[in-house]
């Protein structure tokens, strides 16, 4: 008995010692988490002062920025009310251009740098399936990424690494991801490999963390023009879309809950322009690697999934990627060396000091660009009977407003503002199928019925939701209007220094179609030009040889110096001198449309020019007369070790071509090419302000005249209808004399 109580006693006393203790290590765990709490708090607190403190320091820079800029307008402005006001706006102006080329000789430096620099990263499924050859794929990635920098030993070079298992290899005490971030110091990488190959996990099903790697690959920190990612695999990604070992085979049979869609991850892979090579084992990958295709492969883009089949043989693998390494060498030279919108969107650019996609700048994070897959007819036009129907239409075109010497170097970041649109009913028709599909548009033929005109309509290959057609369009009609305002002021240039050569941008008008449904409701139409229709960059090649290759690159450069640097007009192509379809890249950036990337293609642009006989003649300055020489030998330093002939290098970067009697230009009217053939009668008419049209144009204007009542005073006075036809305006209501009185325009 008095054993028994003993014995409760020692039990309620141990009880009593547990629940003190357990009581001591709640308090104690209670304490941990308030102190945590705080320290969280505490975090929070500091972070929150931080932004907003950062957010103080970029308002104050802003407003500094602004308080410059305005500065300057207001020295400007200034100069024009002083006596000796061309010689201080010339210094103003020269100023300006002084600091932005400065500006410009920094950046091409890191373009060139850029360029010829290369990061690639070695993705290596390290589980119990690959035990058979991970020794040996390890071995063959060391050496690869060891063979890379003995090979090219010109290019600045980092490898990464990460290796990847399963969600459940975690009971197994394994890493799920094993990532060794980039680095130049390459046998720090191979070590991490090494020891990777040491360690298998027990994968309990057959998919394995595909998806985990591919996100962990991209969250890397790319910085390289040349981007290249090695994966080598046995298994395909978790989800039953990517594999036919059913739902049973795999834990996961929708993806693990932290997937990210292998389609969205392909996408994005392309928009960070990295090249994607895999190496297949077995034929288990085949889904996975077809859905890989199909959504990296982007309509357009200069990307080819490459897949090496192994077949078990080793000794397959090392020569493999080597060749695809110098094919993704080779192929940044060549877009960089090429000006066209589609090799700009897939070059990665740095944008806000971090380097992403061109594509990834424009597109929401994940977002995947849906494109039109529509069937191209390429057979001759029967232009009366275009389409099945005849359909209504709004036309939509922009006039500059001012006389053409109001735009001045430091006003050119309001030029938007200096045009004005109108719009008016037409009918169309439009054929079925479109003609032919670029690297950026679709186009088909359209006819103008009420205007009588042969049209060619062009819409994007990118299906864009909301309202970004319509601004998709709207900003190409604005960059040409632009680019065209520019080409006149070129064109006085270049005749009053003797050089008889001249450019000029055909019309750009926005037709809204309103019985269409909203994913091709805008479209923009420009003239239908028969004849050689060239591209002086287009998106097979740098069609380096073609006549007036130079003249284009010349007038670039120029919008730069004209604009002090605010602008520059690239990506040029036409028929001999008469150009269209041109990009923007502005100071702001994104100002002209989705393709406007900012400085970056400022840079880009320079980083390749050299300066020719017209440049010379206008006087142009480059920011780096060295910098496409410096290029130029980067690469070949670079490329030393392949298969590259000196003749392909040549083409890359020649950009001499045969001088053409450049003197065509677009009919302001119909849209129509002629040859100018009076250079004196061109310049008097342009001194005053006035276009030239073509012949038919000038015809119709003499027959098309009328005498229209002023509704001011009644005084009778004659109005050209088919110049306001063509140019979609409404017709003039008050004569000159009453639009003077009222302070309006007095330049139709
Ligand atoms: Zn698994
Ligand atoms: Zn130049
Ligand atoms: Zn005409
Ligand atoms: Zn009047």
């Amino acid at each position: 008995m008095a054993d028994d109580r003993d014995a409760l006693i020692k039990q309620l006393q141990a009880d009593l010692e547990t629940k003190k203790a357990t009581k001591a290590r709640r308090e104690e765990e209670d304490a941990k988490d308030a102190l945590i709490k705080k320290l969280q708090a505490d975090l929070e607190t500091k972070k929150a002062t931080k932004a907003r403190q950062e957010e103080e320091e970029r308002r104050r820079q802003a407003a500094r920025i602004r308080e410059l800029e305005e500065a300057n307008r207001a020295a400007y402005r200034a100069a024009y009310r002083e006596e000796a006001k061309d010689d201080r706006i010339r210094e103003l102006e020269e100023r300006l251009r002084t600091e932005s080329r400065t500006d410009i000789a920094s950046g091409i430096r890191g373009v060139v740098r850029q360029s010829t620099s290369v990061d690639l990263v070695a993705m290596m499924d390290c589980t119990a399936s690959m035990e058979s050859w991970i020794a040996e794929a390890a071995r063959a990635l060391c050496f690869i990424i060891g063979d890379v920098k003995e090979k090219f030993p010109a290019l600045a070079y980092r490898a990464a690494f990460v290796g990847y298992r399963d969600y459940n290899d975690g009971v197994m005490r394994v890493e799920r991801l094993s990532i060794a971030p980039f680095t130049s110091d390459i046998a720090s990488v191979q070590a991490h490999i090494k020891r990777q190959g040491a360690i298998t996990g027990d994968a309990p099903d057959e998919p394995e963390d595909v998806a985990g790697a591919m996100s962990a690959a991209l969250g890397l920190d790319w910085s390289s023009m040349t981007r290249l990612v090695i994966h080598v695999g046995d298994a395909p990604p978790h989800g039953v879309a990517y594999h036919n070992y059913g739902a049973s085979c795999d834990n996961f049979p929708h993806g693990h809950p932290d997937d990210t869609k292998i389609e969205t991850l392909a996408a994005s892979f392309r928009e960070h322009g990295i090249q994607y090579g895999f190496i297949k084992i077995n034929n288990s990958t085949d889904k996975f690697l077809g859905v890989l295709r199909e959504h990296y492969e982007g309509a357009g883009m200069p990307f080819k999934l490459n897949v090496v089949e192994l077949g078990g043989d080793y000794t397959a693998f090392q020569p493999n990627v080597s060749r695809m390494l110098k094919d993704s060498v080779t192929s940044t030279f060549k877009r960089m060396s090429r000006s066209d919108k589609a090799s700009m969107k897939a070059l990665p650019l740095a944008v806000g000091g971090k380097l992403i996609g061109g594509l990834g700048a424009i597109a929401e994070e994940d977002e995947e660009e849906e494109m039109r897959n529509l069937e191209v007819e390429k057979k001759p036009p029967n232009w009366d009977r275009l389409g099945d129907r005849v359909e209504r239409a709004v036309r939509h075109t922009y006039h500059f407003r001012g006389g053409d010497k109001a735009l001045s170097v430091l006003e050119w970041e309001e030029v938007n503002g200096s045009f004005s649109s109108s719009k008016s009913d037409t009918t169309v028709r439009i054929s079925k199928h479109p003609f032919d599909k670029g690297g950026m548009r679709y186009a088909s033929y359209l006819k103008d019925m009420d205007l009588d005109l042969k049209r060619v309509a062009k819409l994007p290959l990118e299906v864009l939701e909301g309202g970004r057609l319509e601004a998709y369009a709207k900003a190409d009609m604005c960059t040409q209007a632009v680019c065209k305002l520019l080409a006149k002021k070129f064109n006085m240039q270049t005749l009053e220094k003797g050089i008889n050569r001249m450019v000029s941008f055909i019309d750009v008008a926005v037709y809204e179609f309103p019985d269409r449904p909203d994913a091709e409701r805008w479209m923009t139409v420009e003239p239908y030009i028969e004849g050689e229709y060239k591209k002086f960059s287009n998106n097979s090649g740098w069609a380096s040889n073609e006549a007036g290759a130079e003249l284009a690159a010349s007038f670039s450069h120029w919008t730069h110096h004209e604009t002090g640097g605010f602008l520059i007009a690239v990506d040029i192509q036409g028929v001999g001198n008469v150009y269209t379809d041109p990009q923007i890249h502005s100071k702001r950036g994104a100002m002209f449309g989705e393709g406007d990337l900012g400085r970056k293609g400022v840079e880009h642009f320079f980083a390749t020019h050299t300066c020719n006989e017209v440049c010379r003649k206008l006087g142009l300055v480059h920011p780096d007369p060295e910098a496409a020489a410096r290029m130029e030998a980067a690469m070949r330093a670079a490329l030393d070790d392949t298969a590259i002939g000196e003749e392909e290098l040549i083409e890359v970067l020649a950009m001499d071509g045969t001088p053409g009697s450049d003197m065509q230009i677009c009919c302001e009217l119909c849209g129509c090419i002629f040859v100018v053939t009076d250079r004196d009668k061109y310049m008097s008419f342009r001194r005053q302000g006035k276009d030239l049209s073509c012949n038919t144009c000038r015809d119709n204007c003499r027959r098309d005249k009328t005498q229209v009542a002023c509704s001011e005073c009644g005084k009778r006075f004659p109005v050209n209808l088919h110049f306001y036809r063509m140019k979609g305006m409404d017709q003039p209501k008050k004569c000159r004399d009453c639009k003077a009185k009222r302070g309006g325009r007095t330049r139709d």
